[in-house]
């Protein structure tokens, strides 16, 4: 490659802003400073000086130009960091001449970045009411317990009368069809708009990329709505199976922490993030996803703690991400309780979300789906076959003694039915669970038409 380019490209593109596409940045004089990607890091340790181009961690001593940041952080080689630099940074594809067209990053479209920008204008429109405390919107908001900082952080919004909303829309020479875009309106039969969102309290919805693409409301001043949650409806630039709730503001304490709160729904997020846990994001009423999932695996050495509802649907969802989670090779928990309606009332409760091992969680699934398990040889099998998958000798001694503790079926007899499935099957157990797909996810399948009529 010509080293012209190669510099050239450095010239005009911004560190800054490159780095922030990964990583969250606070200015700090005439510099930016962030949490450090490549060590545990508890405080910013890393500094960008814009000026001389640079980065530089002074704890891990990590540092260079935009271009070794985003191979480090990528864990690519120079020539795929070339080609981010040039597509994050927005430069022509002009700098791409010669090299293989592969998309590794999709710019915004001057579309998406239009709607973008509507959100933000009717977001700041409604969080403006909030904080006029109209109709007791923030008395409201207060008294379900949620902190000043947090409607702020949050950026509650609420919108009391959508006609004004659309005519001050109008005023900034929006046109009914470019409101029509954002999915915030929708048009009548009698092609008047009309907006879902009105007299809701509303949160807005951001991408992995921290910029706005649709927004959840709740119900408020009219309970004769007949939707007590809602949602923008999937657009161009908002699709729910791909958002994970607060991914981007999370970021900050994931890299401190290298841990991450899963939860349902975003009013779970927001009340933990409340209550001190901010290293959390939630699904919007979809399962975890393969794409959810590309978003957990960019964070190296993540953990992830599931944190859904404890009913029937929760669990099983649970067991569902326990299965994505593991087949990308990323650590994961659980929390298992009993005497809380959700999470943010377990850890007021308890002071803190307390895990278990997927293991224990699955055991104690099979003990409360089956009662007693002694003389239940199928559930045992069950548990033995995903026992059989666990890889670390530590780890399956010490699950091996939790069944027999959790069963009261002694080591002895455990590891005879162990050696006599081996032997009734002929195959390993690995085998079998591919061969008759007898695993948790197809355990899950059988269970779901058991639960179907709920
Ligand atoms: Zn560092």
């Amino acid at each position: 490659m010509e080293k012209e380019l190669i510099s050239k490209v450095k010239k005009n593109v911004k560190i800054q802003e490159i780095i922030a596409h990964y990583i969250p940045l606070n200015k700090s004089g005439k510099n930016f400073k962030c949490i450090c990607p490549f060590h545990t890091d508890h405080e910013p340790s890393m500094i960008i000086n814009p000026d001389k181009q640079l980065y530089k961690c002074f704890v891990c001593n990590g540092g260079g130009d935009v271009y070794n940041f985003v191979m480090n952080y990528e864990n690519i080689p120079f020539i795929e960091a070339y080609q981010k630099v040039v597509e994050i940074g927005g430069l022509s594809d002009e700098y791409l001449r010669g090299l293989q067209k592969r998309k590794v990053y999709e710019p915004y479209s001057e579309n998406e970045k239009a709607i973008h920008a509507l959100n933000e204008k009717i977001s700041r429109y409604m969080e403006y009411h909030v904080m006029q405390n109209i109709d007791g919107s923030f008395e409201y908001l207060s008294s379900r317990g949620l902190s000043e900082q947090t409607v702020k952080q949050f950026r509650f919004g609420y919108l009391p009368d959508a006609n004004k909303l659309i005519e001050f829309l109008k005023a900034n020479k929006y046109t009914n069809e470019e409101l029509l875009k954002s999915n915030f309106f929708i048009l009548n039969k009698n092609n008047s708009i009309y907006c879902p969102f009105e007299k809701r309290i509303t949160i807005p919805i951001h991408d992995s990329r921290n910029k706005l693409v649709g927004f959840g409301a709740r119900r408020f001043v009219d309970e004769k709505q007949k939707a007590k949650y809602i949602n923008s409806t999937e657009s161009e630039i908002f699709h729910k199976s791909e958002v994970l709730f607060n991914y981007y503001q999370a970021l900050n304490e994931v890299y401190k922490t290298k841990e991450i709160y899963l939860v349902e729904g975003y009013m779970d997020a927001i009340m933990l993030s409340d209550k001190g846990i901010h290293n959390v994001v939630a699904v919007m009423g979809t399962a975890l996803t393969e794409q959810h999932i590309q978003l957990l695996n960019g964070i190296k050495n993540i953990k992830v703690h599931v944190c859904f509802d404890m009913d029937t649907a929760g669990k099983e969802a649970t067991l569902r991400a326990f299965k994505l989670l593991s087949k990308s090779n990323i650590q994961h928990d659980a929390v298992w309780y009993e005497q809380a309606k959700d999470p943010a009332e377990l850890l007021q409760k308890n002071g803190s979300l307390d895990t278990i091992s997927w293991f224990e969680f699955f055991l104690n699934y099979q003990l409360e789906r089956y009662g007693d398990l002694s003389c239940n040889e199928s559930a045992i099998n069950d548990l033995l076959y995903e026992w059989q998958n666990v890889e670390s000798p530590i780890m399956r001694n010490h699950y091996f003694k939790m069944i027999s503790d959790k069963t009261g079926l002694d080591l002895s007899v455990l590891k005879e039915q162990v050696d006599y499935i081996k032997q009734k099957e002929k195959i390993p157990y690995q085998n079998r669970n591919k061969s008759k797909g007898n695993d948790l996810a197809s355990l899950l399948k059988n269970k779901q038409r058991i639960f179907s009529h709920e």
